[in-house]
């Protein structure tokens, strides 16, 4: 009979120096000593993709997308091989897999690439023949043969869908966070580790700004209902099960989003102005009648074609509430937070989530407010819904 396969992911900080990848080696060989197959999916060492990509801004503030995939994939490659190396040293059968080796083919949207296939034989075999088969996140091929990436972060999203791809039994996304906090436990202190936590919420704490898991990887496990274990790879103990859940919190957590922009633009621009945002695969995060919210990163492309309507351009950070039950809220929120002194500068609210912007200076006290507030005092929620039905 088969051995059952896991496929087990370890980020940035997880591989970030020699020893760790030692540590992330033993890991491996723990799950693999309990009787599982291993597909191993690594990202670049910490900062490594960041320094790669400040290299190509250096030469181009608007690189070619072609080649920013080609210098972004390289972190990951050093990866694979430093971990197939150090199994191998501790006497275990290992190899290591480019995108492009393990037959991960994408669509052709370089730099925000979706994964289509794998070659499913190919890493079977290996497996079959005993080896831990460590794959590059984060990266694939196109049609074409050029190399393409997945957006930042991406490695997840390779973990999660080779496991659906491959039919795993699990997927194990290893971070340097134990696992799915109420809200960004470095803001506040007092956030709380969530045991489980429904797709739909994840998914929405993922789009608004919750930085644990890539977003694409979540609307895959949800379309495939696989389930995604987030764990620490310094203590595995515990972590966050991201399931579907028979039932949810009224409100779950929180997200937050800094570096984004407002842009200002001249009246009855806007509809111009969000068409070529299309074109340029510029994401706008909030559209009002006479501003956008972008990423700061996307700005020095908006400005190449759009100087002439654009009146102002600031800093500005989104507080997302995350949630099932949250009518109501975002009138109530804005009352208690200008009590508080602070301003929201606009807020709306859609399905699951009502979404507060403010200046960058008052996100982490407003965060704090609204986690003590909501989440850590549940029970004023449901006592004032109480109160609403008598
Ligand atoms: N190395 C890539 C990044 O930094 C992919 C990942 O870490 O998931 O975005
Ligand atoms: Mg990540």
């Amino acid at each position: 009979m088969n051995k059952p396969l896991i496929v087990q992911k370890f980020g940035g900080t997880s591989v970030g120096s020699v020893e760790r990848i030692r540590a992330v080696a033993e890991q491996v060989i723990k799950s693999k000593n309990e009787g599982n197959q291993i597909v191993v999916v690594v990202s670049a060492m910490s900062g490594e993709t960041n320094r790669l990509q400040s290299l190509a801004y250096e030469v181009d503030s608007v690189p070619n997308t072609r080649e920013l995939d080609v210098i972004l994939s390289a972190g990951e490659q050093v990866t694979v091989s430093l971990l197939a190396m150090m199994l191998n040293k501790l006497g275990y059968k290992a190899i290591s897999l480019t995108g492009w080796q393990a037959g991960i083919l994408t669509d052709d949207t370089h730099n925000q690439a979706t994964i289509q296939s794998v070659d499913k034989d190919k890493l079977y075999g290996l497996l079959d023949d005993d080896y831990v088969v460590v794959v590059a996140g984060f990266q694939g091929i196109n049609q074409h043969g050029a190399i393409t990436t997945l957006g930042r972060g991406g490695s997840d999203t390779s973990a999660v869908m080779l496991a659906g791809l491959l039919e795993a039994q699990e997927c194990q996304i290893f971070t340097d966070v134990d696992g799915i906090y109420s809200c960004d436990p470095r803001v506040v202190s007092s956030a709380k580790r969530m045991d489980k936590v429904d797709f739909s919420d994840m998914l929405v704490m993922a789009e608004h700004g919750a930085k644990v898991l890539h977003l694409p990887c979540v609307e895959y496990a949800e379309s495939k209902n696989l389930d995604i274990r987030v764990l620490s790879s310094f203590s595995p103990q515990g972590g966050t099960l991201v399931t579907r859940m028979a039932s949810r919190k009224d409100i779950c957590g929180l997200a937050l989003k800094r570096e984004l922009s407002k842009v200002s633009l001249q009246p009855n621009h806007i509809d111009t102005v969000v068409a070529q945002c299309q074109l340029l695969g510029i994401s706008i995060h909030y559209c009002a009648k006479n501003y956008l919210i972008v990423n700061d990163s996307d700005i020095s492309k908006l400005l190449q074609v759009l100087t002439n309507n654009i009146q102002n351009i600031e800093p500005i950070s989104a507080l997302a509430l995350v949630g099932y039950a949250l009518s109501g809220i975002k009138d109530e929120v804005e009352t208690r937070l200008k009590a508080e002194n602070i301003d929201v500068i606009d807020s709306f609210q859609c399905d699951g989530v009502v979404k507060l912007l403010l200046l960058p200076t008052d996100l982490d006290s407003a965060a704090n407010w609204v986690h003590a507030f909501y989440i850590e005092h549940e029970s004023t929620l449901s006592g004032k819904k109480k109160e609403l039905i008598m």
